[in-house]
């Protein structure tokens, strides 16, 4: 069962997804946990490259072929042999990750990115997508206080209006393909969060 976490920054994305890992850990599952940009030797490479200032030089096409590029790797090293051996594989962003902020906010145009996807995902589509609803404002506050991780990236340095964007545009992929999109409402007490993807996600590794 391949899971992908989506939504803008400061969602509880890799909270949430640690927290999911540890309850299906705990029923006995084979749970790899990976994220993007990333997630393998070569794409953590690129990651570096792309959240780094060196970026900032990338036009929107270069900076597409690169999240491609690593996304690959990271399916063909990573996500399809963890599948293969029969584990859950939870993924922190991937393809709608690229719609959102390459396609939506980044201007790329729509026939050049679908081309990209289909290179780079090579027909590993998700079986769920968990979309994390937050409004701008709070996760921007929330990502902004994580601190943690030091200096905000080149991406966390953004606007507001550009947030609101994306949500709007997570919301317009949920509503397009609700088969496998849920969106989860993540204005909520981490453990409530916890209980719903739960839920939606366990009945599925059943399948
Ligand atoms: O998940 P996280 O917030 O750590 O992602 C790292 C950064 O990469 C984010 O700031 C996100 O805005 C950016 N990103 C992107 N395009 C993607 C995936 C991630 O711009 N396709």
């Amino acid at each position: 069962l391949f899971v992908t976490f989506e939504g803008g920054e400061g969602a509880g994305k890799s909270t949430q997804i640690r927290r999911l890992a540890e309850s299906l850990r705990r029923r006995g599952r084979d749970v790899r946990v990976t994220r993007e940009p990333g997630g393998s030797p070569g794409a953590e490479a690129v990651r570096h490259v792309l959240l780094s200032g060196a970026a900032e030089e990338f036009g929107v096409r270069m900076e597409a072929i690169l999240f491609a590029a690593a996304r690959n790797d990271h399916v063909e090293e990573v996500i399809r042999p963890a599948l293969d051996s029969g584990a859950v594989v939870l993924c922190d962003r991937f393809m709608d990750s690229s719609r959102v902020y390459q396609g939506v906010t980044g201007n790329l145009e729509p026939d050049f990115l679908e081309a990209l996807q289909r290179i780079a995902i090579d027909g590993l589509e998700p079986d769920c997508t968990v979309i994390l609803d937050l409004p701008a404002e709070k996760g921007l506050a929330r990502a902004r206080k994580r601190g943690g991780s030091g200096a905000p990236d080149r991406f966390e340095r953004e606007e507001l209006q550009t947030h609101e964007k994306r949500r709007e545009a997570y919301l317009e992929i949920a509503a397009a393909d609700p088969d496998r999109c849920r969106v989860v409402n993540a204005d909520r007490s981490e453990e409530e969060i916890a209980a719903d993807i739960l839920a939606l996600v366990e009945p599925l590794v059943d399948e």
